[in-house]
């Protein structure tokens, strides 16, 4: 029940005062599961593949996982003063077919699916899968909005140039972005690279394409609110789309992940990041690299699920004004 209209809505979470939260089927927050797109304002899809990795597999599992942490997601965010099922209609896509071991033939399944869905101004909220299906989910937001502003929070950049001979894995799918024109580097920022790296240029080299590369030293160093204001004065004004592997996040908060970096935002920091992006123009989401097979008392997944419900809500203040 809405508390805006007091009327029964089409989309809304199952009222968990009736009905306990474990009682299935299990979709994102307890929202209705539909592909009808009519009246849709934002959508969960799952994208279950993890053909993209280059260590650790599992990620196929990630939106299973994130649907059963979701179960404890309530009405309202404090934090944006926000109702964000109130604001939009908001529904489970279920998950897209991938072809396990096949990227290719994943990209045009995601695509085939995702063009439908921006084509009608739906922001879809994706979770993943590893970090390859962002390309065709940048290629489709593109196609309607342009070139896109890109706000990538990872502990790695994802612009190899390529692994074991391979154009699209995990980590080459921002230099693809960037190759394929549908991200401008001068709008865009890399947020939480961190570890070791492959070279000494490895980030500098980013940097000469036009990205601003905030990496979590300097992170450290800023403080998270001055962090937000750089990428608000770098990202604003145009369409955004923000890309969250689930990486950035310390492995003492985020453990089932392919590719753990050790020294990364606490659960408290990543949410504090999100708050801090409020009122950019937000046209796509993703939150991959969630590998529940590594995960421990769930806290990956809850942490995943909540920063899923915590974008929703930054499209819920827009809105709102
Ligand atoms: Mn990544
Ligand atoms: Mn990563």
């Amino acid at each position: 029940m809405s508390k805006d209209t007091g009327i029964a809505r089409r989309f809304y979470p199952a009222d968990s005062l009736k009905s306990p939260r474990f009682t299935g089927p299990y979709t994102f927050a307890r929202l209705p599961h539909t592909r009808d797109l009519e009246g849709v304002d934002a959508l969960f899809i799952g994208i279950p593949f993890d053909g993209g990795v280059i260590f650790r597999s599992g990620a196929r599992f990630g939106p299973a996982s994130v649907r059963q942490a979701s179960l404890l997601l309530r009405l309202y965010n404090p934090y944006l003063r926000v109702r964000p099922f109130d604001a939009l209609n908001v529904a489970d896509y279920g998950d897209i077919d991938t072809v396990p071991g096949n990227i290719e033939a994943t990209y045009q399944s995601i695509s085939r699916e995702l063009g439908p869905i921006h084509a009608r101004g739906i922001t879809p909220l994706v979770c993943g899968g590893d970090h390859s299906i962002t390309l065709p989910l940048l290629r489709e937001a593109s196609k309607v909005y342009g070139r896109l502003s890109l706000i990538h929070v990872d502990a790695h950049l994802d612009m190899v140039e390529q692994h074991f001979s391979q154009k699209y894995t995990h980590g080459t799918v921002f230099r693809r972005a960037y190759e394929e024109g549908l991200i401008d580097p001068y709008k865009s920022v890399h947020v939480g690279v961190r570890g070791s790296l492959y070279s000494e240029d490895e980030i500098s080299s980013v940097e000469s394409l036009g990205f601003r590369v905030i990496a979590m030293m300097s992170v450290e160093e800023m403080g998270i609110e001055a962090v937000c204001s750089e990428i608000k004065r770098i990202a604003g004004g145009g369409p955004v789309y923000l890309s969250f592997d689930i990486d950035a996040c310390d492995p003492s908060c985020a453990p089932g992940t392919g590719t753990p970096e050790v020294g990364g935002l606490t659960s408290r920091e990543a949410l504090k990041l999100l708050h801090g992006l409020a009122g950019l123009g937000f046209v796509g989401f993703d939150l991959v690299e969630v590998a529940p097979p590594y995960d421990h008392g769930e806290i990956t997944a809850y942490l995943a699920a909540n920063i899923i419900y915590n974008f929703l809500c930054l499209k819920a203040f827009t809105k709102k004004g």
